[in-house]
């Protein structure tokens, strides 16, 4: 069974967009367990699939970001959103920018659609926290990350934070513990071909 790993700003499959999921199998059932395991692990209450270097639509969340309270636990497997009501700004952190926080505009309600991994739908009106989580690990199975929803004057004073995870990550293809980009692109289609 493959063994995930986080992967943090600026590694490129967190621009990939990601491709619907077609079939679930046990191996799923398992990255799953592991993606919940990672999340917890760092603190997070949401985590997208490719923030694990998986090119697939999916997501799990936990609102609560407690591994005790299994009964928040939510897979979204091909989310979509739809009505998309009203705007607040709260603070935001990401797992794949560690250390960064700053407020983001997002919808104050809207409507997923979803299934979870037993293949049942998910549907129903969101709003609060969890309203946020959806958007934030949504945006991520399109590429994008919080920090593209900033303003010029948002995102000016996290510059030397971003430098940092950049060299951080220059390093890691340094030393070989990243995977180069051609190697990425084989486990991107490797992936893809297995659940897309
Ligand atoms: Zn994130």
């Amino acid at each position: 069974m493959a063994k995930l790993q986080l992967v943090t700003f600026p590694h490129p499959v967190l621009r990939h967009k990601s491709k619907p999921i077609m079939r679930v199998d046990a191996e799923l059932h398992d990255l799953v367990n592991q993606m919940f395991e990672i999340m917890y692990d760092f603190r997070g209450v949401g985590l997208a699939a490719n923030q694990v270097a998986l090119p697939i639509r999916l997501f799990v969340a936990n609102p609560s970001g407690d591994r005790k309270e299994k009964e928040q636990e939510m897979v979204f497997i091909n989310p979509v959103i739809n009505k998309p009501k009203g705007t607040v700004e709260a603070e935001e952190g990401c797992l794949s920018l560690p250390g960064i926080n700053a407020n983001v505009f997002r919808s104050k309600s809207l409507e997923v659609n979803a299934y979870n991994l037993q293949g049942m739908e998910i549907a129903g009106p969101v709003d609060g926290f969890l309203a946020r989580i959806i958007q934030h690990e949504l945006d991520h199975l399109d590429g994008v990350m919080f920090i593209d929803r900033l303003s010029e004057e948002g995102i000016r004073p996290l510059g030397e934070d971003l430098t940092k995870l950049v060299r951080r990550f220059d390093e890691g293809r340094n030393t070989g513990n990243i995977p180069s980009d051609q190697q990425l692109s084989e486990q991107i289609a490797m992936w893809e071909k297995k659940y897309c």
